[in-house]
């Protein structure tokens, strides 16, 4: 898997710069965004990867980041990881919940969802976000335990209530039990 560097620095996330709690993350939330554009430059403007969209999360009035993107890049022909923010920065990603917010010791990317019948392209992106996250377990020795979902996070209370990326693993039959073994396997 080619891992891609393409750092958002006009976004308001990035401009802030602040680090993880611990200088590095403690865990990993795998978030998914909930609309169907599989292509990663609807995020990243990347050009080298694809037509980016206008609607890119590089510029000021974005209030929102993650660690990493993982989608299709169409000019590479294939799914791609490509990382936003440097590890240690906060990414402003799972927001709040009633005891606080993992945004301070979480690192987290987004999976892009394309439609919930495109198993072609989930298995693939599934496929990457399951190596991209063994090798940040690896970097910085996070147990696969602390690799939790947005919705998962909601529930131990610490992120806004939202169901990914399970919503979106379970039309292709997979659940976080079944991603974080995946994981395990790399390790
Ligand atoms: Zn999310």
């Amino acid at each position: 898997m080619k891992i891609y560097k393409h750092f958002l620095v006009k976004n308001r996330c990035y401009k802030k710069a602040a680090k993880f709690y611990k200088g590095k993350p403690v865990g990993i939330i795998v978030h998914s965004t909930g609309c169907v554009n599989k292509n990663v430059t609807r995020y990243v403007d990347d050009s080298t990867l694809g037509k980016v969209s206008p609607n890119h999360w590089n510029k000021p009035t974005i209030s929102k980041c993650v660690n990493a993107m993982v989608g299709w890049a169409d000019k590479k022909k294939d799914v791609v990881a490509v990382y936003t923010l440097p590890d240690s920065y906060r990414p402003w990603g799972c927001g709040s919940g009633k005891k606080g917010s993992y945004n301070s010791s979480y690192w987290q990317f987004e999976i892009c969802e394309s439609t919930t019948t495109d198993t072609k392209y989930f298995k693939k992106a599934y496929r990457v976000a399951v190596l991209l996250v063994a090798n940040m377990c690896k970097k910085y020795n996070i147990p696969v335990s602390k690799v939790i979902s947005h919705a998962e996070a909601h529930r131990l209370g610490y992120a806004t209530d939202h169901g990914d990326a399970d919503s979106y693993f379970k039309h292709f039959g997979k659940t976080m039990n079944d991603f974080r073994a995946d994981v395990k396997k790399l390790l």
